[in-house]
């Protein structure tokens, strides 16, 4: 079997595994991908977040992106039987990013690898890790390309940014169960000929269905939207037919769509996804961190996948490039506790999403400009900034805000 020697090995080259690779190779260390599959190829998670601006930036990835010409976001609107609630990054509390991209990932993400090659980090594709024994923090990676040719590969440190592959998990039983219930979603890429009927036709939109189960619309500047149904595998039950009748369906039933979207060309048949909430005991290890999806994965709803994705890689890569250098790491407070504040913050609007108090909040009569800037920037992905109580104070905030509002509209009732 042929060995080689390298500093870091980066596993996946989805946005977690190219984030990482691009900075710690800037740093002047040796480093390689191995990504399993052939770029381009599928992954859902299409609508980005300001804050991942940050990371593609130290990184070295927001000029080669911007030259695809993708869609820009400059916000999200939220949408519940013909009511209206609009956020635009612009108006947000933390200093940040106001923009972003709605994006073709398999697009995306093959302009990140390509660049991350350019700069001199080889990817190889096609090539799966089937096992990896560690000495200390130094490792030796077994990989299979597509021949079934295995080579092995030595390594100081090791990033996983596998995704939903999960290697390191997988391989040493690190898995456990996230505290959010199943969902599941059914999605397809839309030939959107009737977009420009919409008022804001390449605004992403999400529409509250019913309790529980909602829909987003994320146009490209290619005329493809995505559109996808997210609920309980409950709610699909009730409905006949194969994937394709069902979304159809599905579609047809909601009245802020049905119109647009009426006979539309499906670019390829819808797809499913379920189950998608994992996380693991511990987010590093000696010789090894993961990042991206492979710490927690929660929900589709805000659009965080990408943001935590790239946010984790950046912060790994730096603590990486640190402990390389000799330096002791306490990986707990500069990585874990890190993540975890960023992570939790978006599972309190996760589940006030699916308990209906964002509902009350987001399409209340009056809403309050200072507040609606701080839930802006949660939007935005800055989970971070604690000087925003939205983010500080997120795990009690937001049902303290709706019993306010459900006691002011109480109140005017009974005037
Ligand atoms: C229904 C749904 C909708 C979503 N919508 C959004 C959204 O709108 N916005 C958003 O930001 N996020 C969204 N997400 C989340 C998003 O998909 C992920 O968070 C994001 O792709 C994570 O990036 P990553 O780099 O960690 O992993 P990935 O993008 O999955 O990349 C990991 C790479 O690792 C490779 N790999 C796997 N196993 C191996 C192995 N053994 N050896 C080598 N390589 C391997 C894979 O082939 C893959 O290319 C959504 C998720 C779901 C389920």
């Amino acid at each position: 079997m042929n060995i080689e020697k390298i500093d870091v090995l980066v596993i996946g080259a989805g946005p977690a595994g190219t984030v990482a690779a691009s900075i710690i190779n800037k740093a002047g260390y040796k480093v390689k991908i191995v990504e399993k599959q052939k770029f381009p190829r599928f992954v859902i998670g299409e609508s980005l977040l300001p804050r991942c601006m940050e990371a593609l930036t130290e990184a070295g990835f927001v000029d080669a992106v911007k030259e695809k010409g993708f869609q820009q976001k400059s916000g999200a609107k939220f949408v519940k039987n013909g009511k209206i609630c609009d956020y635009f990054f612009a108006d947000q509390f933390t200093d940040g990013w106001n923009w972003t991209w709605q994006v073709p990932r398999a697009e995306f993400d093959k302009t990140l690898a390509d660049t991350v090659e350019k700069m001199g980090v080889p990817v190889c594709y096609e090539t799966t890790v089937t096992g990896i024994t560690f000495n200390g923090s130094d490792s030796v990676t077994v990989v299979e390309d597509i021949d079934g040719n295995k080579t092995s590969i030595e390594a100081k440190f090791i990033v996983d940014g596998s995704g939903y592959g999960r290697v390191i998990p997988r391989l040493f039983n690190l898995d456990k169960p996230s505290n959010l219930p199943p969902r599941k979603a059914l999605f397809t890429h839309t030939v959107d000929l009737k977009r420009s009927m919409d008022d804001e036709p390449n605004r992403i939109t999400i529409i509250v269905h019913q309790p529980g189960v909602w829909i987003w619309v994320i146009p490209f500047s290619n005329g493809i939207t995505s559109v996808g149904f997210v609920g309980s595998e409950e709610f699909f039950n009730q409905y006949q037919g194969d994937d394709e009748t069902m979304l159809r369906q599905l579609m047809a039933s909601q009245p802020y769509l049905a119109e647009r979207l009426e006979g539309v060309d499906f670019v390829f048949e819808p797809r499913v996804l379920q189950s998608w909430s994992t996380t693991t005991d511990t987010f590093y290890g000696d010789g090894f961190v993961l990042t991206g999806n492979v710490t927690e994965f929660l929900d589709p709803i805000f659009s965080s996948g990408v943001t935590l994705a790239t946010v984790s890689s950046q912060t790994a890569a730096n603590l990486v490039i640190r402990k390389l250098r000799g330096e002791d790491i306490d990986w707990d407070k500069e990585y874990t506790e890190k993540l975890l504040q960023g992570v939790n913050t978006f599972r309190s609007y996760v589940m006030a999403w699916y308990e209906g108090t964002l509902d009350t909040i987001f399409f209340a009569e009056k809403q309050n400009h200072e507040i609606k800037k701080k839930i802006c920037s949660v939007l935005a992905g800055y989970v971070w900034d604690l000087n925003n109580p939205f983010v500080s104070e997120h795990d009690t905030i937001l049902k303290r805000l709706a019993r306010t509002i459900e006691l002011e509209v109480l109140a005017n009732e009974e005037i």
